[in-house]
């Protein structure tokens, strides 16, 4: 079948996971790139910044133990960072206590007119102070130029009390990363940027065809529905999404079946329900006809008879459509459910008269608030079915008993009963519980669903009990309108 879809089509699974997948590592990468184009050098800062900070607290704090010397030789060695450590009691003349140049450190020497600036800075600040500067490449030719160029250097300085002494305590680093690192960095990232593309493709394909095969699997066999092929088991796993879309499909697929079976016996029951009648009413007539003496007024009736079964057939099927469809509006009014009843009892008196026994028990007048129309079809099929499947005691019970706020109708028939697993079916469309069941009322296999249609709509509780060999006891209950 063509459809006439003006959407675009969408893309595939694999192309659009492809595209995700790209994407994805596009803006990861455009971070990093980012990232490592323009804050490494301050985030490098910071870090180092940070690090000289809490050294030189952690060093004023240690200054007096014992292995002080030892730390502040492991600290420079791992930190690359140049250490001194100065007596500045005097205010003058500064006394140098430790030096990291005694471990090899190639730094630049402090000229004196700077340390005393740092000096005075930092006193001024509170005793502490954090100065950086460009190298100057000129008076550093002991460096290796490469390494260095452009490097900014900081150094930090704190001036504290210590058993008695003032001490300068200088921490010196350079605090922009070294070009060897910046290309080690980039080459890692060069690196990264090959394999999550890498990835991405190879990771897209993976999932989409994890994903595609089991939906186009289900796709091929949910075609198959279309083509009223009901047999098709969906069973592709792989996912919960797609587990539940078959189990969902599957139930489709089993009440599609049903429905269309169902469709097959209402087409050979309706046909065969109104061929009877039809065969019925044109053999009278042509009896009628061909036999002058025939042209009685038993005859005619049974004409008449037989026009009513066809056509209540008809309202039937036409009722049962309507009330689905939902076309037809329920008009409530208060009225006696208990002379409504009697009133439907006494339509099937004519039956009685074929030694059916049918009863009424009901102790007082109810009043109920309800569709007055629907709840005598209603009646109407309960007590028929009792009637037709009434078995060969032919006796037909219906109760009414007033509970707190309900009253509640019992049809008791005295027939063979209902087995208990065909009991569910029997509410639904075109259900018979028994395929050759010869009837004294023409019926449709609709009569039940009708019922069912018309308590749901007016909200009402119902049911059967069912005993095989000891009858069936339909019932339903509607509030009380004496209130
Ligand atoms: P039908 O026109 O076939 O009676 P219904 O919808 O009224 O259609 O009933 C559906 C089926 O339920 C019937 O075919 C029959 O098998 C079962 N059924 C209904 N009422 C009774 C009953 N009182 N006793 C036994 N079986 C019943």
């Amino acid at each position: 079948m063509k459809q006439n879809n003006p959407r675009k089509p969408s893309k595939r699974l694999r192309h659009k996971l492809l595209a995700y997948f790209l994407g994805f590592s596009g803006i990861v990468l455009a971070l990093l790139w980012f990232m490592q184009t323009v804050f490494l050098d301050d985030m490098y800062r910071i870090i180092k910044t940070v690090g000289i900070e809490r050294s030189a607290d952690f060093i004023s704090e240690h200054i007096e133990d014992e292995n002080i010397v030892k730390v502040l030789d492991e600290m420079h060695l791992q930190n690359d960072m140049r250490i001194e450590v100065y007596d500045t009691t005097s205010g003058k003349t500064f006394y140098l206590l430790y030096s990291s140049r005694e471990q090899g450190d190639l730094g630049l020497n402090y000229y004196p007119h700077q340390l005393y600036s740092y000096y005075s800075q930092a006193k001024k600040a509170g005793g502490e102070g954090l100065f950086s500067e460009q190298w100057d490449k000129e008076n550093i030719p002991q460096l290796p130029k490469t390494e260095h160029e452009n490097a900014i250097n900081l150094t930090c300085v704190r001036v504290f009390e210590s058993s008695g002494r003032e001490l300068m305590l200088m921490l010196r680093s350079a605090i922009t990363p070294i070009e060897s690192t910046v290309t080690t960095l980039r080459f890692i990232l060069i690196f990264i940027s090959g394999i999550l593309l890498l990835l991405s493709v190879t990771m897209s394909l993976v999932l989409s065809w994890k994903f595609s095969k089991p939906l186009n699997d289900t796709n091929e066999k949910a075609k198959r529905l279309a083509k009223e092929d009901y047999s098709p088991s969906f069973d592709s796993f792989g996912y919960r999404e797609i587990e539940e879309l078959n189990s969902t499909l599957n139930f489709a697929a089993e009440e599609l079946g049903l429905a269309s079976n169902l469709r097959k016996e209402l087409i050979a029951n309706v046909s065969h329900d109104l061929r009877t009648p039809l065969t019925m009413i044109k053999g009278y007539a042509e009896v009628m006809r061909d036999i002058p003496g025939e042209m009685n007024e038993e005859n005619l009736q049974a004409i008449v008879d037989e026009s009513t079964r066809l056509s209540n057939l008809v309202s039937d099927l036409l009722d049962i459509s309507k009330l689905q469809s939902g076309a037809v509006p329920i008009e409530k009014k208060v009225f006696s459910l208990t002379d409504c009843t009697s009133e439907i009892l006494s339509r099937f008196e004519n039956l009685s008269q074929q030694q059916y026994s049918l009863s009424f028990e009901s102790q007082r007048d109810a009043l109920v608030f309800a569709d007055r129309a629907r709840i005598e079809q209603v009646l109407y099929n309960l007590i028929s079915n009792a009637v037709n499947y009434s078995g060969d005691k032919k006796e037909v019970k219906v109760r009414q008993v007033v509970l707190s706020d309900t009253v509640r109708i019992e049809v008791s028939d005295s027939g063979k009963g209902i087995e208990p697993e065909k009991l569910k079916n029997i509410w639904d469309r075109y259900y018979r519980a028994d395929k050759n069941h010869r009837r004294a009322v023409v019926g449709t296999g609709l009569g039940l669903s009708i019922v069912k249609e018309i308590l749901d709509l007016h909200g009402a509780h119902f049911g059967v009990h069912s005993k095989v060999g000891e009858g069936s006891t339909f019932w339903f209950e509607l509030s009380l309108a004496e209130n």
